[in-house]
């Protein structure tokens, strides 16, 4: 059961149809003067639909939520989440809006969603409203994860809407369009389960099953096996970001899918020089979201799932608690497989040495290196150009290198191209972020499509873009990131 939207796109609405106890009808609010100011064409063609039509007035008026065609249904999503360790039983889209879900030309069913659309039944105090700057970073750190092969939402497009809202000084309005294979989060559990309707969980978990982890359905336990599989993909991810240097920021538990895509980005950023206590959130005082939290505040969210799951799992609560527990420790050995397996890529090797890179990571962090820049410059160093410069005291790394080359394959050339295929030259940046964000808001869009296109294309270095992979000068000093913009 699916509609025709003009020929602009085909949108289903599942989520609106199985669970109607998990979102409300609404409709976007009327914004004066839509102006498209991003559109991802590559994404656009990928859903089936004609990037130039979406160009047009009408498909302006729909990523901006001003159209809504016939048979389209919009709802806002009801989630709950733990923020900052506190549970808010009643959260929600307080300024988006899910329009419905396409079917892309591979067969997946995904998420159109629009965020910065007005206020919802869940704004609680909030505008319902977002200013150009966040959505161009939601835009910009999606198509950079996407490149790098992380999952994640992306963003279609960025509206502007020619209103002003009232942030610390006034700043011109936005509307993001951005596809996910869901929004299903495990505030989404957590709120289901919380409704005194002891069937909605179950209809959530027989949803969330269809939709991403179909085998689960034949296994002995379906509801266990379905929490196994998003401890499973949730361990990858962050293994993911820990890899790339990625602080998320805000790993509420209504920011952790159950798919298995990073979503939601809100105060995230790419740490330069390595050092676990990296925070950027202006609101983490405690750094509880800093980067090298990330694997335990995942580990600690999925429990919160697990929570969810106990009466599906075994009618005997004692048993059911048991084989929750299991799923959920099983979560540090996956994690620790796919990271090391992850740093033995990075590094060349064709099998992890856990002292090794404990020792690496060690130097990096004293000696403050760029994070990025590191592996760029090992794999440089097997081509004959040494990267002990990187170093404040180069004989410690000296000593390191050659515990290394002594177990690298012999084929130093195919080494060094196998790690150019995994190291990124090119991540975002903060202070080029920042830059194209302020240019944005004031006016000229040109410094962001530049960012965007080099971010596209992280692996292969390009002359002319020596800028864009260095870390930020010292005199920009520490970065901060702001959430709820
Ligand atoms: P986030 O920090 O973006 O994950 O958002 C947390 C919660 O606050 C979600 O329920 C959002 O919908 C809501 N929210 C954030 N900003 C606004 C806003 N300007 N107006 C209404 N709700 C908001
Ligand atoms: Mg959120």
């Amino acid at each position: 059961m699916s509609v025709v939207v003009g020929s602009l796109l085909e949108l289903d609405h599942s989520y609106a149809r199985e669970l109607p106890g998990l979102s409300v009808p609404w409709t976007a609010a009327l914004v004066p003067a839509p102006a498209l100011l991003m559109q991802n064409e590559e994404l656009a063609t990928e859903l089936g639909a004609d990037p130039e039509a979406l160009r047009e007035p009408d498909g302006v008026a729909l990523l901006v939520g001003n159209a809504v065609p016939d048979g389209v249904r919009p709802v806002a999503q009801a989630y709950a989440g733990h923020q900052f360790g506190g549970y808010v039983p009643r959260l929600g889209d307080g300024r988006a809006l899910l329009l419905g879900e396409l079917i892309d030309g591979r067969g997946r069913r995904r998420d159109l969603h629009l965020k910065g659309s007005g206020r919802t039944p869940f704004a609680r105090g909030g505008d319902g409203k977002a200013a150009v700057g966040p959505m161009l970073r939601e835009y910009v750190i999606g198509e950079a994860m996407h490149a790098l092969g992380i999952p994640t939402s992306r963003a279609l497009a960025v509206v502007a809407t020619g209103e002003q809202v009232a942030r610390e000084t006034m700043l011109p309005g936005a509307v993001l369009a951005r596809v996910a294979a869901s929004h299903l989060r495990i505030g989404t559990f957590q709120y289901a389960a919380n409704s005194g309707d002891p069937a909605l969980v179950r209809t959530l978990a027989d949803y969330a099953i269809a939709r991403h982890h179909p085998d689960a359905a034949e296994a002995q336990n379906p509801y266990l096996e379905f929490y196994q599989r998003v401890i499973d993909v949730q361990a990858s991810l962050v293994a993911r970001w820990m890899l790339i240097g990625f602080v998320h920021g805000v790993m509420n538990t209504d920011n952790m899918t159950i798919s298995g895509e990073s979503i939601d980005y809100g105060p995230c950023a790419f740490m330069d020089h390595f050092d676990p206590a990296t925070v950027f959130s202006s609101i983490d005082h405690g750094g509880r979201y800093a980067y090298g939290n990330q694997p335990g505040i995942a580990q600690w969210n999925l429990a919160q799932l697990g929570e969810t799951l106990l009466p599906l799992i075994d009618e005997n609560t004692d048993a059911a608690v048991e084989a929750a527990a299991d799923a959920v420790s099983s979560f540090a050995e996956l994690y620790e497989h796919y990271w090391t397996t992850g740093m033995a890529t990075k590094l060349g090797l064709d099998t992890p040495d856990r002292l090794l890179i404990q020792d690496l990571l060690a130097l990096l962090h004293t000696q403050r290196v760029d994070f990025t820049q590191f592996f760029r410059a090992l794999s440089s160093h097997l081509r004959g150009h040494p990267a002990r410069s990187l170093f404040t005291e180069p004989e410690a790394f000296d000593a390191w290198v050659a515990r290394w080359q002594a177990l690298l394959p012999r084929d130093r050339d195919a080494v060094a191209a196998a790690m150019n295929q995994v190291n990124p030259v090119y991540v975002p940046r903060n202070h080029r972020v920042e830059e194209a964000l302020t240019a944005a808001t004031n006016g000229d869009i040109a410094p962001f499509r530049r960012l965007v296109d080099v971010i596209s294309h992280p692996f292969t270095q390009r002359p002319g873009l020596e800028d864009y992979a260095q870390p930020a000068p010292t005199s920009c000093g520490p970065y901060v990131t702001y959430c709820g913009t």
